[in-house]
C-alpha cells in the first residue's frame, strides 16, 4: 500500500521536508509518495500532512481564505496523522501568543491541547542548535535546529511531552498529532520524519 504523505505548500520550508520525507521513506524501504498540497481537494487525497515551519499567521491565513484549514482540521479530527514543524505547531494548537507583543489575531486549527508561546526564544538573530533527545520517540540524540522558534507554556492532560530544551517543552504529541518547536527538515537526520512515517503507516 502505497502511503501519500503532503507538504502543505502555502510559506516556508516546504522543499527541506518533501526531500526529508523521500529520504526517510527511501531508508524505511516504504513505498510512497510526497506531494506538495494546497487546496481542500490536495489534501483530501493524502493519509498524512507535514505543515512547515515559515510565518504562522501567513500559512493561516492563506490557508483559512482557500477552505485548507477546514479541510486539515476534519482530517486530523478522522484520525490522520499531523507533523507541525515551529509555524506548523503553532498552527495546531489551541492558544497562542507572542513573547512580547501577546495575544495576536490569527487564524489556528485549534487541536492541539497547548499554550504556544511564539518567539519564545528571542529574534531570528537569536536562532541556534541544540541537542535534544526524544526518548519517546526511539530517539536518543538528535540536533534541534531552532529560528525564532515557539516553545509551549502549558499542555493539556492528553498532551505527552516528547522534549525539552532548558526548562521549555520543544516536541509534543497528542494522539496523531505531533509537533515540534524546532525543524527537523534543516538537518540530515532523517530519524524523526523516519517516526512520522511510522505514525502514518500504523493509521492506514
Ligand atoms: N516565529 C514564527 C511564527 O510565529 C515561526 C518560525 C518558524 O517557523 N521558524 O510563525
Amino acid at each position: 500500500m502505497k502511503l501519500q504523505i503532503g507538504i502543505l505548500s502555502v510559506q516556508g520550508d516546504v522543499m527541506e521536508n518533501v526531500i526529508t520525507t523521500q529520504d526517510a521513506l527511501k531508508e524505511l524501504g516504504e513505498s510512497g509518495e510526497v506531494k506538495m498540497v494546497k487546496t481542500p481537494q490536495e489534501i483530501e487525497q493524502v493519509d498524512g500532512l507535514i505543515i512547515p515551519g515559515g510565518e504562522s499567521t501567513m500559512i493561516g491565513q492563506l490557508s483559512l481564505v482557500n477552505g485548507a484549514l477546514k479541510k486539515i482540521k476534519e482530517k486530523i479530527e478522522s484520525g490522520m496523522p499531523v507533523l507541525g514543524i515551529c509555524a506548523g505547531l503553532i498552527l495546531l494548537s489551541k492558544n497562542a501568543k507572542d513573547r512580547i507583543v501577546g495575544k495576536t489575531d490569527q487564524p489556528l486549527l485549534d487541536l492541539l491541547d497547548v499554550q504556544v508561546e511564539r518567539n519564545s526564544f528571542g529574534r531570528q538573530r537569536e536562532s541556534f542548535e541544540a541537542d535534544i533527545s526524544m526518548e519517546k520517540c526511539g530517539i536518543s540524540n538528535f540536533k534541534g535546529v531552532f529560528i525564532r522558534a515557539p516553545s509551549i507554556s502549558e499542555t493539556g492532560s492528553n498532551v505527552e511531552t516528547i522534549s525539552k530544551f532548558n526548562d521549555k517543552i520543544v516536541a509534543v504529541k497528542q494522539g496523531n498529532i505531533l509537533g515540534t518547536a524546532f525543524h527537523p527538515e534543516l538537518t540530515t537526520d532523517t530519524a524523526l520524519h523516519k517516526y512520522f512515517v511510522s505514525m502514518v503507516k500504523q493509521s492506514k
